[in-house]
């Protein structure tokens, strides 16, 4: 998706701080972290949100979610604890219209949520 800027992060037409990459998924940090840990998981394929999830995307969002454990093991916040949170639209404030997975870890999360 040519104007995408996740599409761009993955095709490396602009910098980002990569952790992960394999033909299906990438990873990088937020370049504005809200905690110590703050990544962002996404497919490699553009798909806006969860709404536009299709049949066939099982197998990827599957991998996707290997991925995410085996990152919170690399940056060691598997014991301690994570929190994962996908925005979805407006009420979400979901700003970039590519699926993306934020891990949150290193600290004490709010409770409640919301
Ligand atoms: P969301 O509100 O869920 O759509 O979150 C989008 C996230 O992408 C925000 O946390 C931004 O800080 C992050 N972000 C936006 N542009 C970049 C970029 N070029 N590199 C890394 N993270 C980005
Ligand atoms: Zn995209």
């Amino acid at each position: 998706m040519p104007d995408c800027i996740f599409c761009k992060i993955i095709n490396d037409e602009i910098d980002s701080d990569k952790v992960y990459t394999d033909d299906q998924v990438t990873a990088f940090h937020d370049i504005n972290p809200v905690s110590p840990v703050h990544l962002l998981v996404i497919p490699n394929k553009h798909i806006e949100s969860v709404q536009n999830l299709e049949e066939e995307d099982q197998e990827l969002m599957g991998h996707m979610f290997s991925v995410i454990g085996t990152l919170t093991e690399k940056f060691d916040i598997h014991r301690s604890g994570y929190r994962l949170i996908i925005n979805n639209g407006p009420d979400a404030h979901q700003e970039v219209p590519h699926l993306h997975v934020h891990i949150l870890g290193g600290k004490t999360m709010e409770h409640p949520m919301g």
